[in-house]
């Protein structure tokens, strides 16, 4: 589903993100991506939404590389691609279903179909109850749960993460990871940059780790750290 060939990202001001990265992420996996601050996490995340573009190397999503969509062809990709941020990134003020309904509206989608959608997708993040209340009025735990179903109203197959829970206290960080976890059972293929030893230590999915941009380690039920 999700392949890089010897990629490197190197930005504009000489730093190396990644380093001759290959890997192979099959459809329905749940991949921790792990390593210190400045390892190259978020670079990996960005690069397979296409926020950002390799320096070298290929990378393919579903069979085709996303190197060079043309610029039509980048919002069928983002549609295909579910986005979460450690820090939400609601719009203050819009109301949780119209957080999440502007998914669909960016995508012209019909008001019946919007709504049918918006509402199976705060059911399934717990949020049902809370579609008229504003981000302020929710915790931050519900904050990410509404970004999460921003994320998912789309039916992406793939679901990225980059660091959910790093604002969250670790019992709110569990139940975010969790409903992950379940988002991943029924299908998606799910990818989360994190520093929370204790939650990939907890859930033994498979890890790949960075260090300085480069590929150190990739295990199939792996721990944060050997
Ligand atoms: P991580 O998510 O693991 O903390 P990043 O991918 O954010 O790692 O960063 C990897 C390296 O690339 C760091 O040295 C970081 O400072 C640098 N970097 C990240 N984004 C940019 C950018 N837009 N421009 C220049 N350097 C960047
Ligand atoms: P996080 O630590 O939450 O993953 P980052 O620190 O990697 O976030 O990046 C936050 C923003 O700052 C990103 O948009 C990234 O492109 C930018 N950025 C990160 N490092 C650098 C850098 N060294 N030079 C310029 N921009 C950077």
């Amino acid at each position: 589903m999700i392949h890089l060939y010897n990629v490197t990202k190197i930005y504009p001001n000489g730093v190396q993100a990644l380093r001759d990265i290959s890997v192979k992420i099959s459809k329905g996996e749940f991949v921790f991506l792990v390593g210190p601050s400045g390892a190259g996490k978020s670079t990996f995340i960005r690069l397979i939404f296409r926020e950002e573009l390799p320096t070298r190397g290929q990378i393919l999503i579903g069979g085709r590389s996303i190197i060079r969509l043309k610029r039509s062809e980048i919002p069928i990709l983002r549609r295909n691609i579910g986005v979460v941020f450690q820090d939400f990134r609601l719009l203050e003020d819009r109301t949780v279903f119209e957080n999440v309904a502007f998914a669909l509206e960016v995508l012209e989608y019909p008001r019946t179909e919007i709504r049918k959608r918006v509402m199976v997708a705060l059911d399934m993040v717990g949020l049902g109850l809370k579609a008229k209340m504003f981000p302020h009025q929710l915790s931050g735990g519900e904050q990410q749960r509404v970004a999460i179903a921003r994320a998912i109203v789309k039916n992406p197959r793939i679901l990225v993460a980059d660091e959910p829970t790093g604002n969250l206290d670790p019992m709110t960080s569990r139940e975010i990871m969790d409903l992950l976890a379940e988002i991943n059972k029924k299908g998606t293929t799910v990818i989360v940059a994190t520093h929370d030893r204790e939650i990939v230590d907890a859930f033994q999915k498979r890890v790949i780790a960075l260090s300085q941009g480069r590929l150190v380690r990739d295990d199939v039920k792996g721990a944060y750290a050997l």
